[in-house]
């Protein structure tokens, strides 16, 4: 029946597939590592389904997800580059990306350096650091409709993309691969290095989780905001509000789903009473 795709033994934990790791077993968990394995899969996917990417930026419940989770595997996973662009497989890890770009001084994403995600991750949350973004280097992606069964190649005037999302997003469009305009690289080493070294000073990397759980408000870094309202290192079971970087939720061991949303609530509702500013959560919740 799963003949020519890869398939899991399932349920397949979801913990092992976040670096929250929190979240229930997914029923159905594909991993597709050739375009002809989606007609398989399609049949599963018609309603809904999730796709993974590296699960740097997804709180799950903690509970049996029904919904079918789909992830691209080894065959999207690649690099190749020209003089004038560079084309990457959607699975490919941003730092296998950084490695390649520094081995053949490429200029394109060292300022993204250290963001524990995968290409098409990056694309659909449109993420950034550093002034600096994998879209605004784009020319093409291509993508694949799971439920008409279709392939397209949608060039960057054809996507919107917006502060930690894209039309990408918001469709259910597989990405498969992407390719970027690139330069030469100069000082490559030196601006990895010192990206690495702010990202240290600023981040919480001590435990396990999704980065920033708030999109920034025009007005003020959500960070700085938490921080206002005395909630860092507040804690929820094993879930705490890093006492490093407020905007982070971190699991310190054996935090559920609820530990994290209790936290969560109790963010948005201490930010509103004393900003009247409402938080939108960054992060994509499943389940
Ligand atoms: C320690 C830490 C630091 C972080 N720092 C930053 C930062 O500096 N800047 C920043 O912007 N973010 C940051 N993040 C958040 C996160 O890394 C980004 O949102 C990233 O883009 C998520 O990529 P991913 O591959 O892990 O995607 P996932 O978290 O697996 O998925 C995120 C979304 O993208 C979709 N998606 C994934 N792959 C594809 C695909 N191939 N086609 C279509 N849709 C897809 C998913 O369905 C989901 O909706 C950080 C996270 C952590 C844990």
């Amino acid at each position: 029946m799963y003949s020519n795709q890869a398939r899991l033994s399932n349920p397949v934990d979801l913990r092992l597939y976040t670096t929250l790791k929190i979240g229930g077993c997914a029923a159905l968990f594909f991993i597709i590592n050739e375009k002809d394995q989606f007609p398989a899969v399609e049949k599963y996917c018609r309603e809904n389904f999730y796709l993974l990417g590296n699960g740097s930026n997804i709180l799950v419940k903690d509970k049996f997800i029904k919904t079918p989770v789909i992830k691209l595997g080894r065959g999207f996973c690649y690099l190749r580059h020209n003089n004038s662009f560079l084309e990457a497989g959607a699975s490919t890890p941003l730092s296998f990306l950084i490695k390649y770009c520094l081995d053949n001084n490429i200029s394109l994403a060292e300022k993204l350096v250290g963001i524990p995600a995968t290409i098409g991750g990056m694309l659909a949350m449109n993420a950034s650091s550093f002034g600096c973004s994998l879209a605004s280097r784009l020319q093409e992606v291509e993508v694949y409709d799971l439920r008409s069964g279709t392939q397209a190649v949608l060039k960057k005037d054809e996507i919107e993309f917006s502060y930690r999302c894209s039309s990408l997003l918001r469709s259910g469009l597989l990405i498969l691969r992407a390719q970027f305009r690139i330069s030469r690289g100069k000082d490559l080493k030196a601006e990895i290095e010192k990206r690495i070294k702010e990202r240290l000073k600023k981040q919480d990397f001590s435990s396990p989780s999704c980065g920033s759980v708030f999109k920034n408000p025009a007005v003020s870094p959500a960070a700085r905001l938490i921080e206002a309202c005395g909630l860092k290192g507040v804690k929820k079971g094993g879930a705490q509000v890093s006492g490093k970087h407020a905007n982070f939720i971190i699991n310190r061991g054996g935090a559920s789903y609820r530990d994290v949303d209790f936290l969560i609530k109790m963010i948005k509702d201490k930010v509103f009473k004393k900003y009247n500013i409402i938080l939108k959560e960054e992060i994509q919740r499943w389940g």
